[in-house]
């Protein structure tokens, strides 16, 4: 008999934690995972951008580096750094701390930090999501460049299409590891019903309703970033941090500085949610978004919008950075990407909702509140996927066990 067949919709942190939970039963092929991701790699909002024009070039352009406060992701990410998947920020160049309004860097007091992590150096944050994965030997099926636009449930499983109309086949049991589908900015973003919402209607399942109204009222904080590589890299990479607050500043939230070789330093620059929001209607021209799922992006604003960002940063950093022409002459960039849903706002689906037996279908990712009080971070969406592995194997019969 062929095992289970479960397709995963997106392939971040959630997604990929899903599938490390459920390596064991991949292994024995007691179930089979397929994972379809709109980006071009895995990651999500843990990915890592590059660009053809220069190949060293990295930029981890979501999130930086992450803390770990649970027992268990702290365990997990402990397996990372042994398998040289993860490195753990003590002292080596991942100086945090404030930049305050006075232009003056105030690191952090290293005693009270929680544990923090980021790639190993030379590795983007995209590493995170293939170790997870399992590296070359993946188990799990992963599918890039694939946008589902059409989940349909079809005698007791779910087909699922493509954006282009390519059906990707049926499956057992639906994983759903972003809101996007099933939540109502589909209609203003992309147009037309949220996909799941739409399948729901045709199939009638009262706790499938539930947990869709449940996902209603879930708000995003939206988060702009540019990013570039610059010529003046010594004077970038003498910075004092590698991530900073910005404090009581309009525009932006953090500065996140990252050397990626001698002659080569990537910085990110984090709006705050309140600038971020009223950039709204603009993704940036080189966002999944806007390249996969032609939401609009408008050039002209989008050179407003990085003007103000960089005009923010010069005034802030002028008395540690000196002259500005190091921000006004990158080597690469600036690029606006403006994340539609950076940060999930409460209320967070609750757990007791996030599977639904009777229609088969799950739901994995930092929007779901596990009781951690870790959502809206990368601990929150891989506790969120860890969970479901155990769920999952619970659910469906014959699985093998998973500690
Ligand atoms: C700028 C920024 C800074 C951050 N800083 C921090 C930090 O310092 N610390 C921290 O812990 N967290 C931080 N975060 C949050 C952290 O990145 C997220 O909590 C975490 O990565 C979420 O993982 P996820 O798997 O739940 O969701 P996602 O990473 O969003 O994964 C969902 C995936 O689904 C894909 N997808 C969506 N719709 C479809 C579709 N229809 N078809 C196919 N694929 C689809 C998306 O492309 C995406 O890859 C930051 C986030 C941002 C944006």
């Amino acid at each position: 008999m062929s095992p289970p067949r479960v397709a995963v919709i997106g392939g971040g942190v959630a997604a990929c934690s899903l599938a490390h939970g459920l390596r064991d039963s991949l292994a024995s092929r007691a179930v089979s995972l397929h994972v379809f991701e709109m980006g071009r790699a895995s990651g999500g909002r843990a990915a890592t951008r590059g660009t053809r024009d220069d190949p060293g070039l990295r930029v981890d352009h979501g999130v930086p580096a992450f803390a770990a406060l649970t027992p268990e992701f702290g365990a997990l990410c402990e397996s990372l750094v042994a398998a040289d998947v993860l490195r753990r920020c003590d002292g080596d160049g991942s100086a945090f701390g404030v930049l305050r309004s006075s232009g003056t860097f105030e690191a952090e007091d290293a005693a009270g930090a929680p544990t923090r992590y980021r790639p190993p150096v030379g590795k983007g944050m995209n590493a995170l999501c293939d170790g997870l994965l399992g590296g070359e030997s993946t188990l799990a099926n992963f599918t890039p460049s694939t946008m589902v636009t059409k989940v349909e449930p079809v005698a007791a499983q779910w087909r699922l299409t493509s954006k282009g109309g390519v059906d990707l086949g049926t499956f057992d049991w639906l994983v759903v590891s972003s809101t996007g589908l099933a939540h109502p900015r589909w209609r203003t973003t992309f147009g037309g019903e949220p996909p799941l919402v739409e399948a729901a209607a045709a199939l009638g399942d009262t706790a499938l309703d539930a947990t869709l109204a449940a996902l209603v009222p879930l708000q995003s904080k939206p988060a702009a970033m540019l990013a570039y590589g610059s010529d003046a890299a010594a004077a970038w990479a003498s910075l004092p941090f590698f991530k900073a607050q910005v404090e009581a500043d309009p525009v932006l939230s953090r500065i996140v500085v990252q050397r990626v070789s001698q002659s080569l330093t990537a910085v990110v620059l984090h709006s705050t949610h309140e600038f971020a929001r009223s950039a709204a209607h603009v993704y940036g021209a080189t966002s999944t978004a806007a390249r996969i799922a032609g939401a609009k992006s408008d050039a002209g604003e989008e050179g407003r919008i990085l003007d103000a960002m960089l005009v923010a940063a010069e005034k802030r950093l002028g008395g540690l950075l000196g002259p500005a022409a190091a921000m006004r002459s990158p080597a690469w960039g600036p690029h606006l990407h403006r994340w539609g849903a950076a940060f999930p706002d409460a209320p967070l689906l609750p757990e007791g909702r996030a599977v639904v037996p009777s229609a088969r279908v799950a739901f994995c990712g930092d929007f779901v509140e596990g009781g951690e009080g870790r959502g809206g971070s990368v601990e929150g969406a891989a506790l969120s996927g860890l969970r479901l592995a155990k769920a999952l194997q619970r659910e469906i019969g014959g699985l093998c066990g998973a500690d």
